[in-house]
Parts: C-alpha cells; structure tokens; sequence
C-alpha cells in the first residue's frame, strides 16, 4: 500500500521546527508495511494546503496530514480538507462534550475558540486524542481517503500507533516494509561502494542505501510490500553478503553501537579499559559510559587536554611534546602508554587532534586527529585527518578511537 505524507506548518519551512513528524510517520507506516511514496511540507495558506493535499490524492489516493488542527485562526488544515471533499463542517456533539470534560478536568473554563475544534467534516471518522485537545480525523470518500493528525508530536504519535496503524493493517494484508542494516565504520562510502559492487541485482527486489554518518557508513537493505517470511529471508541473505564484502570495515548490524562492541570484546577477556582524551575532553567516555552494564569494563579517564595535564598526570615527557607537538604519534602513544601504565589497566585509548576552526597547519590541517590503542604490550596508533565541524570532528574521533581498539582486540588490520 502507498500513501502520501503532507506536513503543515509554517515554522517547517522557516526552518524554526525540525520535521519530526515526517520522520515518525517514515518510520511507523514502513514498520506497518505501508509505503509513504512522497512527503511535502506546507505553509499555513489556504491554497498551500489545499493544493497539496489535491496534489497527493490525485497521484496516490492516501494522504496522512499533520498539524493545523488547533482552535487557533493558522489551523485552517480541516477547513480545506473538508472544502476538497466538498463536504460541510458539523459541529459534532460528542468531541464537543470531551472537549468540555477536559477543560472541567483541569479547573479551567473553555474558550470560546475551542468550540471549533469540536466542527468535523461531515462523515469523517473522529480519531479520540486523550493528550490534546484536536481529535484526528479520518475522511473518506469513493476510494479517497485523508487522515488529519495533529501537530504536535506526542500527540500524533499516539494517534498514529492507537489509531491509524491497526485501520491500515486491516488494508494491508500481510505485507511489510522492513529493513536492516550492516554497519560500517573506517571507510569512505565510495572505496566502500567499490568492495561491495554491484550488488543491487542481486539482492533485487530489496533496495540498498549507502548512509554516512559521523559513526561511519550504514548499509541498509529494505524490503518493500513483501510477505513477512519472503522479506526476512531475502534480507538475512543480503546482510550477510553485505557483511561478507564490508569485511574487517564491518562492526554490527542494525542499532549496534560500536562502543558497546568494544565493551564486549573486553568483557570476554577480563579486561579492563581507560582512556586519555585531549580534543574530545570526554566525548570518548560519555560514548563509554551511554552503554548500559560499562562500569564492570570502563574505569574513567584523563581529559588531558593541556599539555600540563599531558605531562603532569599522564606523564608525557616535555621533550616530545616540544619536538613534535601535541598532536602527534609520539605523544598520542606516550599518552596511551602513560594513561595505561598510571591506572595499571589492561586497555587504553588517547586521543589527540585539532578540533578547529582554528588552529591548523600546512601541515596538520583541522580534522588531523591521532589515536593510540593499547591492549597488554599490544599497541596501535593511527592517524585520520577528518572533515567536518568541531563537532563533527570529535565524534568521529571518538568512533575511530573505538574502532582503533575493535580492530586490534580482533587481529584486523
Ligand atoms: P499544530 O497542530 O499545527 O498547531 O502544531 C502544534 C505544534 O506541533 C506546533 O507548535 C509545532 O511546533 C509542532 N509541530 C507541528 N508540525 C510538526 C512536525 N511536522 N514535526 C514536528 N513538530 C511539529
Ligand atoms: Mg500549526
């Protein structure tokens, strides 16, 4: 099944708000089996909505809407619908009376403009909303159908799970959209889009997106409109030919979190972990310390991001620090070896780099970021010069710290 996502609401295209609902709605209907084939966003103009939603309907007969439902004079979404449909709005006398019992509830009187969200398109199937006060509404008319939802997100989350999903598995019958996903981390998407090949007939009729983020790249396959049986088995065959290609570059599957890989690769040998962050300053240790369960593994760490604390507590001689500056293999490996050797732990990571704006060189631009792991005598140090912002920066510094330690507790290059 196929519908159409329109998202109303001025502050979307001023950018004030992201589309949260767009995204929640991707993700439930997929989940559900139904396809939302194009989402656009709208102002609060008569003419936008109307247009929009006409638009939608001609090409895909469904259209899901959120927001513009409220009692205030932007909430104009019912007006139009109703209007396209050519249908009156009525004062429907039961949402008027829960209406009123949630004002009663919370000791208020109700206002005056309130009583318009009580007025429904004619025949259209009111969708109870116990967190606000706009119901949903479903019309439907010779084969077309609009669902108003409105605006704010838990509302229309509800809304979505308690009333749409289980009226649209009743149309759907048995299919689903569904996806996973092999993810990847210390490759570029294209040296990785050239290990994996030319895949996509092979795995048709599933589809196979490249996704980078600052975690690495994700390939995720999805099943569109297939049985739930067809559509498990062919995506368990392509992640494992995806995984097979991503070889070593390869860390988890689906939501895995790379640091929780980390933490289980050292739990199954006793060990224990602390790390030594200078251009993070803690981003390694919140990414450590977000996984449930780290504290049998994770002992802390040293933000040494001044050389007096790279000297002073992790014991990087002065001389190094001078000749080849702060970031560099020498300090970042004195730095995993001093952190290591003062905790008398098993395993350690430092981290050290030019996070920018400012700050960089010829030589070592902004992004350059040296990482050192250590595990026993074992020893590795690597050196990435990354794009992005000084947020992004970190976070990939992190992840290629994690990933660092990943690949030498496994014996991979
Ligand atoms: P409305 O139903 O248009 O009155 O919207 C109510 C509230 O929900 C607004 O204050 C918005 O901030 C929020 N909202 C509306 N549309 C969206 C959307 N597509 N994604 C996330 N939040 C939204
Ligand atoms: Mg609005």
């Amino acid at each position: 099944m196929k519908l159409e996502v329109v998202t109303i609401g001025t502050e979307l295209l001023l950018g004030q708000i992201l589309d949260t609902n767009a995204a929640e709605l991707g993700r439930g209907l997929a989940a559900a089996g139904v396809e939302v084939v194009r989402h656009s966003s709208v102002a609060d103009r008569p003419d936008a909505i109307r247009a929009a939603v006409a638009e939608a309907l001609e090409r895909t007969g469904f259209v899901i809407t959120t927001g513009g439902l409220g009692p205030t004079r932007d909430d104009i979404t019912k007006r139009e619908v109703a209007a396209l449909f050519g249908k009156a709005l009525e004062l429907d006398a039961a949402v008027l009376q829960s209406l009123e019992e949630r004002f009663r509830r919370l000791g208020r009187p109700m206002p005056a403009v309130n009583r318009t969200q009580a007025e429904v398109p004619a025949g259209a199937t009111v969708l109870p909303n116990p967190r606000g006060t706009a119901p949903g509404l479903w019309v439907e008319d010779r084969g077309r159908v609009v669902v108003m939802l409105p605006g704010v997100p838990s509302e229309m989350r509800g809304l979505l799970a308690e009333e749409v999903l289980p009226r649209l598995a009743a149309r759907t019958a048995g299919v689903v959209v569904r996806s996973r996903s092999v993810r990847t981390t210390g490759i570029a998407e294209s040296a990785l889009a050239e290990r994996v090949g030319a895949i996509e007939e092979e795995i048709a009729p599933l589809t196979l997106a490249y996704l980078p983020s600052t975690d690495g790249v994700e390939l995720r396959v999805t099943a569109w409109s297939l049985r739930e049986d067809d559509a498990e088995r062919r995506l368990a065959a392509a992640v494992a030919q995806l995984r097979e290609r991503a070889g070593e570059h390869c860390y988890g599957e689906d939501r895995t979190d790379l640091a929780a890989v980390v933490l289980d690769q050292l739990r199954a040998r006793g060990s224990r972990l602390v790390v030594a962050e200078s251009c993070t300053g803690g981003v390694l240790s919140a990414r450590i310390t977000a996984i449930p369960g780290a504290s049998n593994v994770f002992i802390g760490g040293v933000v040494a991001y001044d050389n007096m604390v790279k000297s002073g507590t992790l014991d990087v001689r002065p001389e190094l620090l001078d000749q080849y500056g702060a970031v560099s293999e020498q300090v970042v490996s004195a730095m995993a070896e001093g952190v290591q050797r003062q905790f008398a732990v098993d395993a350690a990571l430092a981290i050290t780099g030019i996070a920018g704006p400012s700050g960089g060189t010829a030589e070592k631009p902004v992004g350059t970021v040296w990482l050192a792991a250590r595990h026993g005598a074992e020893r590795r140090a690597l050196k990435r010069v990354f794009p992005g912002d000084r947020n992004e920066i970190r976070a990939r510094s992190a992840q290629a710290a994690l990933d660092l330690l990943r690949r030498l507790l496994a014996d991979k290059p």
